[in-house]
């Protein structure tokens, strides 16, 4: 998660604030209630830990003709063979 850096234009008073970039920015402080800026330090400010989103080069799925040695073939299933109904005989009255 970055840390975002604000201080306050009524009282100068800064601070550092753990965000997510998805969290809205703040803009009151929490001090006098002034107006908060935004600080954006060229250090300090790290794009690493865990819940940030970062582009992973994961290998592409092997595809293509190479020596298949195991097959991912399902058998095919036959039909459940449905009970033959009993030939009904029919009582004469
Ligand atoms: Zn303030």
């Amino acid at each position: 998660m970055p840390t975002y850096s604000y201080r306050c234009t009524e009282c100068a008073t800064a601070f550092d604030i753990h965000q997510s970039f998805t969290d809205d920015s703040l803009t009151e402080c929490p001090s006098c209630g002034g107006r908060l800026r935004k600080l954006f330090s060229a250090v300090g400010v790290t794009f690493s830990g865990s819940g940030f989103y970062r582009n992973d080069s994961r290998p592409a799925p092997k595809e293509g003709g190479s020596s298949s040695a195991s097959s991912d073939s399902s058998s095919s299933s036959a039909p459940p063979a449905s009970p033959a109904p009993a030939p009904a005989a029919t009582p004469a009255g």
